[in-house]
C-alpha cells in the first residue's frame, strides 16, 4: 500500500457557554491520509481556542506531507521517525508536534482499518474501560453551576469532578473550592486546575489552604514553560499535582519526570506527538510508577489509556459539542471504553462537517 495523497482541510467549532467564556471556539486541522488502495486514514488536531491553526496546517502540508508521499502507511514507527527528523531549523515543540500529531493520529487509523481492527488491540490492550472524571468548574461559573454541573456528572457514574482556580480575588477560590466540597460531600474526588495562572508563592499560598479539602490533584500551577517552579510547587504542598497538557514528546516528559514536576501527567494526544508517542510517554512514565490522565481528547486518548498498565483517569468535558462526531463517545457507569470499529473509530457528522468546515 502507498499513500498517494494528504488533503486537508479545517473545522471552527464553536464553543457553548459558558466554556466560551474562555474560548469562544475550538479549531481543528484535518488530514485525510489517501492510499491506492483507497482506504483512508482520519488524522486531525485540536487547538483550543484556535489560535496557530492555519501555521499547523501550513507546517503540515508544507513539511510533513511530502515525507509521506510515495510510503507505506503501515510503517507508522518508521513515518513518525521520519517526521520528526524532517526539519532541524525548529525545535520540535509547539507547532511541528501538532502538526506530527495528525498525521500519526491517521496513520494509525489507517494502520487499524487496514487489519479490521481497533487501535487498542493493535496496542496491546490491559483494560476494557477508564474511569472519567468530569471537567468543567469554569470561573466563571457561580457556586451554584459548578455543583449542577458535577452533579450532572455523578449522575453519569463519575466519581471525579475538576473545576478551575484562578479568580483575582485569592481567597473567593478557597471559598468556592469549601463550598463546592460541601456540597458534593466527602465521595467526591474533587480536582482543580490553575491554567498556569499565579506565581509559585501564591500557590503556596492558596495550595496551602486547599489542602484541608481533600484534593485529588491541584493542576498546572505555574507557567508550563517553567518546569523548575512546578516542582517547587509540588515538593511544597501536600496536594499531589498534575501537568503536562501543555508538553511535548517523550523529550519533555522526560524533564517533567526527572524534575519530579508532578505526581500526575497529563499529555495531550494532539500536543504530545500522536497516539504512538502518547505509548512511548506513558510507558515511560511507568517505570516511575506515575500515573497517565490525558488532557482532553477523550475518543483517542481512550485507545492509549486502555492499553497501559498505568492510566488513572480520561477527561470528560462539559459540554463539548456531541454532534462533532458520527458516533460520540459515550460515558457509561462513569466509565469510558474505546469502541470496536476498525482504527480509532472516529469520523465526523456530515452536519458538522457542512456546519464547521472553514
Ligand atoms: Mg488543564
Amino acid at each position: 500500500m502507498k499513500i498517494t495523497a494528504v488533503e486537508t482541510s479545517m473545522l471552527r467549532v464553536p464553543n457553548n457557554p459558558p466554556v466560551s467564556t474562555y474560548y469562544r471556539e475550538n479549531r481543528y486541522v484535518v488530514a485525510r491520509i489517501r492510499t491506492d488502495e483507497g482506504l483512508e486514514g482520519l488524522g486531525y488536531t485540536m487547538l483550543v481556542g484556535g489560535a496557530g491553526a492555519e501555521s499547523v496546517r501550513e507546517y503540515l502540508e508544507k513539511s510533513l506531507v511530502p515525507q509521506l508521499i510515495g510510503e507505506n502507511p503501515l510503517h507508522v514507527g518508521r513515518l513518525w521517525q521520519k517526521m520528526y527528523d524532517t526539519d532541524r531549523g525548529i525545535r520540535k515543540k509547539g507547532i511541528p508536534v501538532y502538526a506530527i500529531s495528525a498525521l500519526d493520529i491517521g496513520l494509525w487509523d489507517l494502520l487499524g482499518k487496514s487489519m479490521g481492527r481497533p487501535v487498542w488491540q493493535l496496542l496491546g490492550a490491559c483494560a476494557e474501560a477508564i474511569a472519567v472524571y468530569g471537567s468543567g468548574g469554569f470561573l466563571s461559573y457561580s457556586v451554584d453551576d459548578i455543583v449542577t454541573e458535577a452533579e450532572g456528572f455523578l449522575a453519569l457514574g463519575c466519581r471525579h469532578y475538576k473545576m478551575k482556580i484562578g479568580r483575582p480575588n485569592l481567597m473567593e477560590n478557597v471559598e468556592r473550592v469549601r463550598a463546592v466540597r460541601k456540597a458534593l460531600g466527602d465521595n467526591v474526588e474533587l480536582l482543580v486546575d490553575a491554567n498556569q495562572r499565579w506565581d509559585v508563592a501564591t500557590h503556596l499560598k492558596i495550595g496551602r489552604r486547599l489542602e484541608e479539602f481533600d484534593l485529588f490533584w491541584y493542576e498546572e500551577p505555574v507557567l508550563a514553560d517553567n518546569i523548575a517552579q512546578c516542582a517547587q510547587v509540588a515538593r511544597a504542598l501536600n496536594i499531589p499535582i498534575a501537568t503536562g497538557e501543555n508538553e511535548y514528546t517523550r523529550y519533555g516528559f522526560r524533564d517533567l519526570i526527572e524534575q519530579k514536576a508532578a505526581h500526575y501527567l497529563n499529555p495531550d494526544i494532539h500536543r504530545c506527538g500522536g497516539i504512538g508517542e502518547l505509548m512511548k510517554i506513558a510507558h515511560l512514565a511507568a517505570a516511575y510508577d506515575l500515573p497517565i490522565a490525558p488532557h482532553l481528547v477523550p475518543e483517542l486518548s481512550i485507545h492509549v489509556l486502555v492499553s497501559i498498565p498505568n492510566a488513572a483517569l480520561v477527561e470528560v468535558l462539559a459540554g463539548a459539542p456531541s454532534e462533532l462526531w458520527k458516533e460520540p463517545p459515550e460515558v457509561k457507569n462513569g466509565m469510558l471504553a474505546p469502541p470496536n470499529r476498525p482504527g480509532h473509530g472516529m469520523e465526523f457528522s456530515a452536519g458538522a462537517l457542512k456546519r464547521f468546515t472553514e
